[in-house]
């Protein structure tokens, strides 16, 4: 197939590669020199514009910042550039409203056009491993398959226009509660008493098993390797997670559900972010307690 890639960034990079390994023409486009030259390096092709990228193309894949960049891309250079049997996949992590607009608009101009966003970070997309949810009819997700599958380790359907970006954000927000709960947990066993060591076998194999806990602990030196273990450097950065915990707050009130744990770990991210740490794991939460 001929695909057009546009945003290459930490997570577009390997997925663009990993499209060129899989016999895939890949037609990027990005802002950034950089990202281009490094794009050029791992084999796609690459161009000036998003238009001369999207030219006959049968798919064209997004990988970008946020919701308002992903509205004017799509609205100013691919809906009416690329011919409209291309399918439109946005693999970003925006927000729900603008996810539909975008596809609603895609439709009316006669495009198949799905909400893509993964999990897994920036090692997931170099290897190929990453999960996709996806929303859109099922027509275009029976077609979604051929060019996600070479970035996957999953590709789940989760219902229509908008439904991977739901999936997306709840995930998300259910992260943080539970890795801002496993430090908390943490921090008072040490505290208490009890090495954190062993309160990690205990728990971890206890009714308060889970992933941030068992899979990616979050105080160094105890329990599974994580960030943590190396200054809570590389990793998931709680910029990011501060960004989707936003999102699902604009979704929450925007559909009425009530999040008081997401509402407070939001606070909590935008607190840690405020004070500089941005950059750091969403793990590093631990140093605070
Ligand atoms: P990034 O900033 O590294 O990459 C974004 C790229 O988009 C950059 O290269 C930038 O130059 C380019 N770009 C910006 N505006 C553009 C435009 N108008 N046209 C073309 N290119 C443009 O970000 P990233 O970490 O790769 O994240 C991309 C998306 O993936 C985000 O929505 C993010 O929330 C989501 N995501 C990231 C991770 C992660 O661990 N990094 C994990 C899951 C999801």
């Amino acid at each position: 197939m001929k695909i057009a890639f546009i945003g290459l960034g930490n997570m577009g990079g390997g997925m663009a590669a990993n499209l060129v390994k899989a016999g895939h023409t890949v037609r990027a486009f990005d802002l950034s020199a950089d990202a281009l030259e490094k794009a050029k390096g791992s084999g796609c092709e690459t161009f000036g514009t998003v238009r001369d990228a999207v030219q006959g193309v049968d798919a064209v894949v997004s990988m970008l910042p946020n919701g308002a960049i992903v509205s004017n891309v799509y609205t100013a250079d691919v809906i009416g550039q690329a011919p409209t049997g291309a399918l439109l996949l946005d693999c970003s992590t925006i927000d729900v409203a603008t996810a539909r607009k975008v596809e609603e608009l895609a439709a009316q101009a006669g495009y198949q056009m799905v909400d893509a966003p993964v999990s897994g970070g920036i090692a997931a997309a170099n290897a190929g491993t990453l999960t996709f949810m996806v929303g859109g009819t099922a027509e275009a997700f029976a077609r979604a398959g051929e060019v996600l599958n070479p970035m996957a380790k999953a590709v789940i359907h989760a219902g229509d226009a908008g439904s991977g970006q739901v999936a997306k954000m709840c995930n998300n927000m259910l992260l943080a509660i539970h890795m801002i709960g496993t430090c908390e947990a943490l921090a008072l066993a040490g505290k208490a008493g009890l090495s954190m060591q062993k309160f990690y076998e205990i728990s971890s194999k206890s009714t308060g098993y889970n992933w941030s806990l068992n899979d990616y602990t979050p105080a160094p030196g105890v329990g599974a390797a994580s960030p943590a273990d190396n200054g809570y450097q590389g990793g998931f950065a709680s910029a990011l997670m501060l960004k989707d915990l936003r999102l699902a707050m604009a979704a929450a009130e925007a559909s009425g559900a009530t999040v008081p744990l997401g509402q407070h770990a939001a606070e909590i991210y935008e607190a840690f972010n405020e004070a500089g740490n941005g950059g750091k794991d969403f793990g590093a939460i631990f140093t605070t307690l």
